[in-house]
């Protein structure tokens, strides 16, 4: 056999089908092929996995890097040092935070300047639907999104408007139209404001440094409604839909439905719904908020047995940093502070604490970490597997290690995250994107060398019609 550009053996390769050692073949910085691990051409360049799990490089469909525009709140060259140091080799950022917004052909135009050269992992775009914005969807696809992002509730930034049922419906037969995925922050507003005018307002103030004064202005009844809201369309248009962030348990029931119609519908949900518990957040500790919000200890419970049965595809960051001050934690208010948790490095020791507790093994994340966020943003051809022809994005995991997340080794713009202080199983060794080292224990390559990944329009395929005019 002509000899690849490098081989990367380990006892454990996590492929889709195997977790056993393999000796990994790249060229031209895809995988080549999986041998026998004895099996290496004398002379090729080695590296040698020794203790740790061979895992396909990370895929992140939900961060929020917030350049050009707000880059005070993290931007492409910090989120993507971060993504390299915890072992992602794709992210796909959110349309929303960044001025301007993705939500038209300008907007991902200056979304991709703004990244050009910055980058240390491959980087894919959501667009926006917004009010008003139906019109621009398809070019905004033609020009490389990977699908759209919209809000049922208030976003927090005034920039990204979110869409009423009527707005959605209509969109959704473009959507479908057009094949593209629709992702939602699933809440709608009427539970919210209710919540809110019975626990935050008047005389029925609570005290907005307890936790439980904020989650009761979030209530699982706001996800709930908007689940059933979605596959109600989701039936009607046939628009691919997909649920961000999802917290509720009592909506399980219904995306489980879903996937028991075989309608084109999934969910996601975080490391932090999987970790943390409303029962043990601190006073004041505003470095919890996000929406929906973290829930109660038996609510996470039946979030992992979901994950586990298949309901729930998938666990992504919602990295949405945003600086210190605007979490307001000298003064600990939940109801003024920005919601939003900061975590894109630190998925893959935090997941895999608590999944292990749970006996799920490394093929489950690489399925939820990987696998699936790359077929969600269309990026399965190239990404989230370790298979012949993919990219050769790899993640060296020890799970005999421990990462303790401080300020010192934490590459996200600002260091403010609940996860500060704690310590997970498992540490990330090495990434590699394409065949080459961007990571090692603490180390970068000088140049960043992430690509932009926008979606090309696929090729038309030859149709019969093609053949008769040749023959013409
Ligand atoms: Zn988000």
């Amino acid at each position: 056999m002509p000899s690849p550009d490098l081989c990367i053996r380990g006892q454990r390769v996590i492929t889709p089908e195997s977790d056993g050692p393999a000796s990994v073949h790249i060229s031209g910085g895809r995988v080549e092929d999986i041998y026998e691990f004895d099996e290496v051409p004398d002379g090729c360049p080695l590296v040698e996995a020794g203790e740790a799990v061979l895992l396909p490089g990370l895929v992140d469909s939900h961060v929020h890097v917030n350049e050009p525009g707000r880059t005070r709140w993290e931007g492409f060259a910090t989120a993507t040092k971060a993504a390299a140091a915890g072992g992602v080799t794709t992210i796909v950022d959110m349309p929303l935070n960044s001025i301007p917004p993705t939500t038209t052909p300008d907007g991902l135009r200056q979304k991709i300047e703004a990244a050009k050269g910055q980058c240390r992992v491959d980087v894919g775009f959501w667009g926006g639907l917004v009010p008003g914005n139906l019109g621009l969807l398809a070019a905004l696809y033609a020009g490389g999104v990977v699908g759209f992002k919209c809000f049922l509730i208030d976003s927090g930034v005034q920039e990204f408007p979110n869409v009423k049922e009527g707005e959605l419906h209509a969109a959704m037969f473009e959507l479908a139209r057009l094949d593209a995925p629709l992702i939602v922050h699933a809440e709608m507003p009427g539970p919210v404001e209710e919540a809110f005018a019975s626990c935050c307002t008047g005389d029925a103030t609570g005290d907005p440094r307890r936790y439980e004064t904020f989650l009761n202005s979030r209530p699982k009844k706001a996800e709930d409604e908007a689940v059933a809201l979605l596959l109600r369309l989701c039936r009607e248009t046939g628009a691919r839909l997909h649920v961000v962030h999802h917290s509720s348990s009592d909506s399980l029931p219904l995306l489980r439905e879903a996937k028991a119609s075989g309608l084109p519908f999934t969910a996601e949900t975080c490391p932090h719904y999987l970790t943390f518990a409303a029962e043990e957040i601190p006073d004041g500790a505003t470095e919890f908020k996000c929406c929906p919000p973290v829930r109660e200890r038996e609510n996470r419970e039946q979030l992992w047995a979901a994950l586990a049965d298949g309901t729930i595809d998938m666990v992504v960051s919602d990295h949405s940093p945003c600086p210190p001050e605007m979490k307001r934690r000298p003064e600990g208010d939940f109801i003024k502070a920005w919601g939003g948790i900061s975590s894109l490095q630190y998925r893959l020791p935090v997941v895999w604490t608590e999944a292990r507790r749970r006996s799920h093994d490394f093929r489950d994340l690489a399925r939820w970490l990987s696998r699936e966020p790359a077929r969600l943003a269309g990026l399965f051809g190239r990404k989230g597997a370790i298979t012949p022809g993919r990219d050769a994005d790899f993640c060296l995991f020890d799970p005999g290690a421990k990462t303790r997340v401080e300020a010192g080794t934490n590459y996200h713009r600002h260091k403010l995250t609940p996860y500060d202080g704690l310590e997970f199983d498992g540490a990330v060794i090495a990434t590699y994107l394409r065949g080459e080292k961007i990571y090692e224990r603490g180390e970068f390559p000088e140049k960043p060398t992430g690509q932009l990944l926008l979606r090309e329009e696929p090729k038309k395929e030859p149709t019969i019609w093609d053949d008769l005019d040749d023959d013409f």
